[in-house]
């Protein structure tokens, strides 16, 4: 029950990953009842879903976790760089389990609506078993990408097998000795090949476009490196909220690749190669921002790849053209034998875009214009519907009745990726318009600006907080402005989930702040000493 026993609860919260947890904490400790729903069946988001073989975080695991306690900093150890996605899965239910958070999640649990009440300005919650609850404050922690995307390809129902998209793997599932087929080659394939290679009868991947794949270079955790970690944890946390991406990197690092003489450039593009984005970052200042300096990058890149491809006509298909796009237009996926696997006698690659596409799926398998492939399991690892689609798949009613996917059709604008104009008293974690970092760096100060929102609120008798449309305009406009000065604004040109530019029939748009993470924090630090000139604050009788 709310503090004022008007609504059952003062915060509903859908989604209980990182962010859904972040938010107990900081709604709790703001004085706040808070019931989070989960439609899954265990907590953990995007952990809990994408349990595909091979998968396991990108970011190193010592600063993807959160950050609110240092005393679990402490407690808890990594066993690896990159956790794998049943260490982090694990590391979250201890989050969950010392935190005595439990009370508050309620699993198997799918919210279909969310209804804004405009007399009494109270959030109407309904789940698919048709019950309804009321709230306060309704808050987004369904994460910026979490919606899968499939495919409008001709046939999708008649395969005879299993055929599923990647972050929906079905448990238990035997791919031992099988043929598989993979549609789409991003970062999920690249983890998900090198594992499912070793015991599955073959694996066929389908790519469409090649990516710049950066190795990831996993290292088992030491003594030493943990007590390193842990004697720094304060320094860690601080880097992590001023870096650009959200990262514990040691960057910007002052030097740019175009200043700097060819041997010199390519010595440290070489010192550097020691896994991890860190090498986008530790080497130059602008590889993201100034396009000769991304193709010095992307350059190397290529060369590094093609060291590891020993069949040309492989190389071929694998390798990005120089020029092609820039380097992180679209995400680089980080590799874990990725190229390797394919020098294996069980796996193919298929070149859809430039040799024969994708005409259909068959009862056996996939036919193209040239072969027909049968398979027992083919898997759609074709990535998800970024930053809006989580949003986008529930109908989320505001004011005058306007549904968020409605308001979203040609543009989706936001205020800081943290609330949204025409929707008061609700809040999204990493909505877009947010930068794309670190993610639990971005949630913790989401959560930490939506806490203190509600604690001014309570504070000076507000119950009703309005988003302004001219500061969405203002925010919107700088996300656009700072946008197209970046490489990553050519990202629509190469199907980027970045640019939304991945979904068939819809039109590519500006998701993402690129304006630096640790800016966007000082903003959000910004809005809320200054009483969150964002918002205007009414008292509705309720
Ligand atoms: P993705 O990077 O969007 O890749 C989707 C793949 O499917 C692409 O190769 C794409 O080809 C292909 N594809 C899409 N629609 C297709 C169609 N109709 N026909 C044929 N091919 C199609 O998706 P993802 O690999 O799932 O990764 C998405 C994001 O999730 C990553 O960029 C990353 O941010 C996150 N992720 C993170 C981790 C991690 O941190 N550990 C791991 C996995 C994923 P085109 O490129 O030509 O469009």
């Amino acid at each position: 029950m709310s503090k004022n026993n008007k609504t059952d609860f003062d915060s509903i919260v859908i989604g209980s990953g990182f962010a859904g947890l972040a938010l107990i904490h900081y709604l709790r400790e703001a004085g706040q009842t808070v019931q989070v729903f989960d439609k899954a069946s265990d907590i953990g988001g995007t952990w809990t879903w994408n349990r595909y073989p091979g998968a396991m975080t990108d970011s190193e695991g010592y600063y993807y976790c959160l950050t609110f306690s240092k005393e679990l900093l402490q407690k808890w150890t990594w066993s690896q760089r990159y956790p794998a996605w049943e260490e982090t899965h694990r590391y979250m239910h201890f989050v969950a389990d010392e935190c005595d958070m439990w009370p508050h999640i309620q699993l198997n649990t799918e919210v279909t609506s969310a209804e804004y009440q405009e007399d009494s300005g109270i959030w109407l919650i309904t789940t698919a078993g048709g019950k309804q609850y009321t709230c306060k404050y309704f808050i987004s922690a369904m994460g910026m990408i979490s919606e899968p995307v499939i495919p409008k390809t001709k046939g999708m129902d008649s395969f005879k097998g299993t055929l599923f998209h990647s972050a929906r793997w079905p448990e238990g599932l035997d791919f031992a000795g099988k043929r598989v087929g993979i549609i789409g080659a991003g970062a999920t394939t690249v983890q998900m090949l090198p594992v499912m290679a070793k015991t599955a009868g073959s694996v066929t991947v389908f790519q469409r476009t090649p990516n710049f794949i950066l190795p990831a270079m996993q290292k088992p955790m030491t003594p030493e490196w943990e007590k390193e970690i842990k004697d720094n944890y304060d320094d860690i946390t601080a880097k992590c909220r001023k870096h650009v991406f959200g990262m514990a990197f040691d960057s910007p690092v002052g030097r740019n690749a175009v200043d700097t003489p060819e041997d010199e450039r390519q010595q440290i593009f070489e010192d550097n190669w020691n896994g991890s984005f860190r090498w986008v970052f530790e080497t130059f200042d602008d590889l993201l921002a100034d396009a000769d300096a991304n193709r010095m990058a992307s350059k190397f890149i290529i060369d590094k790849m093609a060291e590891r491809i020993d069949d040309p006509e492989l190389a071929k298909v694998l390798l990005p053209t120089l020029g092609e796009y820039p380097l992180f237009a679209k995400r680089p996926p980080l590799d874990h034998g990725y190229l390797e696997a394919y020098s294996r006698d069980n796996v193919n690659l298929v070149d859809i875009r430039n040799k024969e596409p994708i005409v259909e799926i068959t009862e056996t398998g996939i036919k193209t214009t040239e072969n027909e492939y049968e398979f027992d399991i083919i898997i759609l690892a074709t990535g998800f519907r970024a930053y809006t689609g989580a949003l986008e798949a529930l109908t989320i009613r505001g004011q005058g009745g306007q549904t968020l996917s409605d308001k979203w059709e040609h543009t989706s604008k936001s205020i800081m990726g943290v609330c949204v104009s025409g929707f008061p008293n609700m809040f999204t974690i990493t909505g877009p318009q947010a930068p794309f970092a670190n993610l639990p760096t971005s949630i913790e100060q989401n959560a930490i600006w939506v806490a203190n929102c509600i604690k001014k609120m309570d504070s000076e008798g507000h119950n009703l907080c309005t988003p302004k449309q001219d500061a969405e305009d203002e925010w919107s406009a700088h996300v656009a402005e700072v946008h197209v000065q970046t490489l990553m604004n050519q990202g629509d040109q190469v199907n980027s989930w970045m640019m939304g530019a991945n979904i068939e029939n819809h039109e590519p748009r500006i998701l993402i702040y690129f304006g630096g993470a640790d800016v966007y924090y000082d903003k959000l630090q910004e809005s809320s000493d200054a009483g969150f000139p964002e918002l205007t604050f009414n008292c509705l009788t309720q």
